[in-house]
C-alpha cells in the first residue's frame, strides 16, 4: 500500500538525511521504525504521512505517485492514514469527544451520525469515563489515548505513531501495544516509531531500523 524506491531527502540544499531507501509497507502489516536521535525517523514518517515528497526516487502511497499527486487530492488521500504526533495535538478548548470527533465535523458530518461512534472508541481505548474532560485535565496517557482515538476515528487503512509510548509509564505502554496488536489484528496496518527497545522486545514484528538516514529490515 506504500512502495518506497530508491529515496532520498534532503532540506533545502543540506546533505541527504534519508539515503536510497527501498521498502514497502503491506496491507494489514505490523512494523517499527526504530534507530538513534536524528537517524531520520521523523523525516521518514513525514513522507509517509505525505507532508514532505522525496528529494530522489520514488514513493507511491495507495498506487499514487506522490510527486505528481495534485494538491486537491492529498486530503482524500491522507485521510487512509492516521497519524499519532508525538505532541499530540489535541486542541485543549475541545472536550476529548470533540478532539476525537473532529475529523468527522471537518467533513460536514452530523453529530448524531458519529455520536455512538465516537463513545465507542473511546471506550475501547479506556477513555469511557473521560468524554467530557478537555486535555488539560488528562493525564499524559490519556492524551495520548485520544490521540489514537482521534487517529482511528476515521477508519484509516494504516496507522503512523510516533513514540506513542514516550510519556508513558511501563505498564500503560504495555496495553498501548495491546491496542495497537489488536488494531492491527483487525486488519490496520500499523508503523510505530519507537526508541523503546522493551516495548519492541514485547512483541515479535519487522523492524525498520534507520542509521545515519539508511535502512536496515529485520523481518
Ligand atoms: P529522528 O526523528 O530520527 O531523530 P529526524 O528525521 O528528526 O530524525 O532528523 C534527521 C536529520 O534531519 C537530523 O540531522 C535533523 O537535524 C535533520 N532535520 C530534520 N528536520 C529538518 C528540517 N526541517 N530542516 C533541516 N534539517 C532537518
Ligand atoms: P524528534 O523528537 O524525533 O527529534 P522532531 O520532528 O520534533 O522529532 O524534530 C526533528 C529534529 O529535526 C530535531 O532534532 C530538530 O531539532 C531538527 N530540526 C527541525 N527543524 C530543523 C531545521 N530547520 N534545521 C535543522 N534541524 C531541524
Amino acid at each position: 500500500m506504500i512502495r518506497f524506491e530508491n529515496v532520498g531527502l534532503r532540506y533545502g540544499m543540506g546533505a541527504e538525511v534519508l539515503r536510497d531507501l527501498s521498502f514497502q509497507i503491506a496491507p494489514k502489516s505490523f512494523q517499527f521504525l526504530t534507530g538513534p536521535s536524528g537517524a531520520g525517523k521523523s523525516t521518514l514518517l513525514r513522507l509517509l504521512f505525505l507532508s514532505l515528497k522525496p528529494t530522489r526516487g520514488l514513493i507511491t502511497v495507495f498506487d499514487r505517485d506522490v510527486a505528481s499527486l495534485p494538491k486537491t487530492e492529498l486530503p482524500s488521500l491522507r485521510r487512509r492514514i492516521g497519524v499519532v504526533f508525538q505532541d499530540f495535538r489535541l486542541l485543549d478548548h475541545l472536550t476529548t469527544f470533540e478532539n476525537v470527533a473532529l475529523p468527522l465535523r471537518v467533513l460536514g458530518r452530523e453529530e448524531a451520525s458519529y455520536r455512538a461512534d465516537v463513545i465507542e472508541l473511546l471506550k475501547w481505548v479506556g477513555l469511557g469515563d473521560r468524554v467530557q474532560a478537555l486535555p488539560p485535565v488528562l493525564s499524559g496517557g490519556e492524551k495520548q489515548r485520544a490521540a489514537i482515538a482521534r487517529a482511528l476515528i476515521g477508519q484509516p487503512e494504516i496507522l503512523l505513531a510516533d513514540e506513542p509510548t514516550g510519556n508513558v509509564d511501563p505498564p500503560l505502554a504495555k496495553r498501548l501495544l495491546r491496542l495497537f496488536v489488536e488494531l492491527n489484528r483487525l486488519g490496520t496496518s500499523v508503523v510505530i516509531a519507537t526508541h523503546d527497545i522493551g516495548l519492541m522486545n514485547q512483541f515479535d514484528a519487522r523492524r525498520l531500523v534507520l542509521h545515519e538516514g539508511r535502512l536496515s529490515i529485520y523481518d
